[in-house]
């Protein structure tokens, strides 16, 4: 705990973060110690081992204690969905890696309870460092923060509880555990920012269920804030301005009212359908990466998934999971988000997704390598042990498998006959497997765009992909920031792509649907339900949004609005012909966003 000196602080100094919850807070600091207590290591005597370890398991057992409290006492709604975070914390504390090995250095190595904890800590900290994926590396601190509590009581030491703030703050510090941030009272916390921590923080995830603003990874601003000055944190862009002049007070005063406006507005688009004025209805479903992100499409009114992305169970662990592992993952999903169905994209390595162990890295020209299905078709044990974990999975409730990347029906049907030869497995082998899986594709090549009619035949769904669509239309690197300005998803050729795929799914009677980033952006709800989209898949948080449009206009007039945008001959033109569409039918919306009309 060390005393910081603080700099004096000059008027609008700006600090500028991690955006990890969304909304404005203008308050007072609220400086809250959480800097890691110091621990001395030092050899002790053969008599003193069962001591120090009656003393370690005491403090595991009063953390647990603690955390249950916390936990009891959590009784917000927004937050019921995430207590398992505390539930993992629990876990954590069972952990043989963490207390197994402490006992194990007390007793083996003669070291005290605190000195072996930190060790073990510190060995910890080392192997998460090496975890390149963001969300598995922030995991390090659940481990942290479980580390921090116990050496806390082991030390004796209590710390200030967040229940305890009696007046309405911005909380600075260092980092927040769950516990912490679960403890919070909104009516007087009424933002966060910390030092450390990222967007997938588990501290992050309650914030943005709690509808705190909070601003993380600021790195020093402990270190910079003293307590009680004014701050503003908008959560949006991810700054922080301390002491605020009598102008940035305004603006930000305006920003706030206005956010907190929309926002109660989008509030009651929650539950109801997404529907023009004239009953035609699409399905709005979330993207997702891991099973703890669906409590959250839920309660955004998600039906269903539209993109589980397998990526990310292939990053963690050791080697690929095991179909076991995958079924529990799967299994989960599924019965938390049954009736709607959930639609589970097989592995899609390769390119931008970078999995080490694959070691696909030396490929010359990745984005058109061997990724996605055709990295499946290669590593056909990977792909049937994943295709089996859905379909045992499938009894569950309604699940949709879908193959990334397809370039032509051959490919389609290789897949849909290991998916057949799967299915025949289980049967044989007794496994029930549930009598209702789609078989689905992604619209993410050109060639699948000029044949879509072909492979309208094939399968049961369309699923457009336009972060990949975009960039092997136009021809330009989806992650290459000179080239970016190329990257337009209102370009004519898109509209064209997106059109022809749209008509061949029609024509042959299955469902077409979008679940690159473009269907989450409410400027072009308009255009995608002229297009015919019957299902857009998206970040939940913007599943309000696109409902607000959609259910203020005719479908007439989308249509109107989707023929003047095909007669145009740019994307530049496209783009501001349909922003000057959009600011006029929804000034409330759109009309700061641009600034034309
Ligand atoms: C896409 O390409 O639009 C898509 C949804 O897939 P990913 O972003 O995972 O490549
Ligand atoms: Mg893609």
């Amino acid at each position: 705990m060390t005393a910081s000196v603080k700099i004096e602080i000059a008027e609008d100094t700006i600090l500028v973060g991690i955006a990890a919850a969304p909304g404005i807070a203008i308050s007072r600091s609220h400086l809250v110690n959480r800097d890691r207590m110091a621990v001395i290591e030092r050899r002790i005597s053969p008599e003193e081992v069962e001591p120090e370890i009656t003393a370690f398991k005491d403090a595991v057992e009063k953390s647990k204690a603690q955390l249950i409290e916390v936990k009891d006492q959590a009784d917000s709604k927004e937050l019921a969905e995430h207590l398992y975070i505390i539930d993992t914390h629990l876990l954590i504390l069972e952990d043989d890696l963490l207390i197994g090995e402490t006992i194990r250095l007390i007793r083996n190595d003669l070291i005290n309870a605190e000195g072996a904890l930190n060790r073990v800590l510190r060995k910890l900290r080392r192997v998460f460092d090496k975890i390149s994926d963001e969300y598995l590396r922030e995991r390090q601190s659940d481990v942290d923060s479980i580390g921090d509590r116990l050496i806390r009581n082991l030390l004796g030491e209590t710390r200030e509880s967040l229940a305890d703030v009696d007046e309405q703050v911005v909380v600075v510090a260092h980092d927040l555990s769950p516990a912490d941030t679960v403890q919070i009272d909104k009516s007087k916390v009424v933002g966060f920012v910390t030092d450390i921590g990222g967007r997938t923080s588990h501290t992050a995830i309650l914030a943005r269920s709690l509808g705190i603003p909070a601003v993380v990874g600021l790195e020093t601003v402990t270190s910079l804030v003293p307590n009680g000055i004014p701050m503003i944190i908008d959560g949006l862009s991810g700054t922080v301005i301390l002491k605020p002049s009598q102008e940035s007070f305004r603006e930000y005063l305006q920003k706030k009212q206005q956010y907190d406006y929309q926002e109660a507005e989008l509030q009651q688009f929650r539950d109801l359908p997404a529907e023009t004025k004239d009953g035609v209805t699409l399905t709005l479903r979330s993207n997702i990466d891991f099973v703890d992100e669906i409590a959250t499409s839920k309660e955004m009114g998600a039906q269903g998934i539209g993109l589980f992305r397998t990526e990310f169970l292939f990053m963690t662990g050791e080697g690929p999971p095991s179909e076991d592992e995958q079924f529990e993952v799967y299994r989960a999903a599924i019965e938390q988000m049954a009736p709607y169905p959930v639609t589970i994209r097989t592995l899609d390595v390769g390119g931008d997704k970078f999995v080490p162990e694959f070691n696909l890295s030396d490929e010359v020209n990745p984005a058109m390598g061997l990724r996605a299905v055709r990295f499946s078709l290669k590593e056909v044990n990977l792909f049937r042990a994943q295709l089996r974990a859905i379909l045992r999975a499938s009894v569950y409730g309604p699940v949709r498998i879908m193959f990334p990347m397809i370039s032509g029906v051959a490919e389609v049907r290789l897949c849909k006959q290991f998916l057949q030869k799967e299915i025949e497995g289980l049967n044989a082998e007794g496994v029930a497997c549930g009598d209702n899986v789609e078989a689905g594709i992604m619209i993410e090549t050109p060639a699948a765009v000029l044949i879509a009619d072909l492979l309208a035949k094939e399968v049961d769904f369309f699923s457009v992909g336009t972060n990949d669509l975009i960039q092997y239309c136009l021809a330009i690197d989806r992650g290459n920031e000179h080239v970016a300005y190329l990257y337009e998803p209102m370009h004519p050729a898109v509209l064209q792509a997106l059109m022809r795929t749209c008509q061949a799914a029609k024509k042959a009677g299955i469902s077409v649907g979008m679940c690159g980033e473009m269907a989450g952006e409410d400027l072009y709800s308009l255009v995608l339900v002229a297009l015919g989209f019957d299902e857009l898949s998206m970040n939940a948080a913007n599943i309000s949004r696109v409902k607000r449009i959609l259910r203020q206009v005719e479908h007439a007039e989308v249509e109107e609005i989707l023929n003047k945008l095909l007669l145009l001959s740019t994307a530049e033109e496209v783009a501001l012909t349909l922003e000057e569409e959009m600011s006029r039918r929804y000034p409330q919306v759109f009309a700061d966003r641009f600034s034309v009309g």
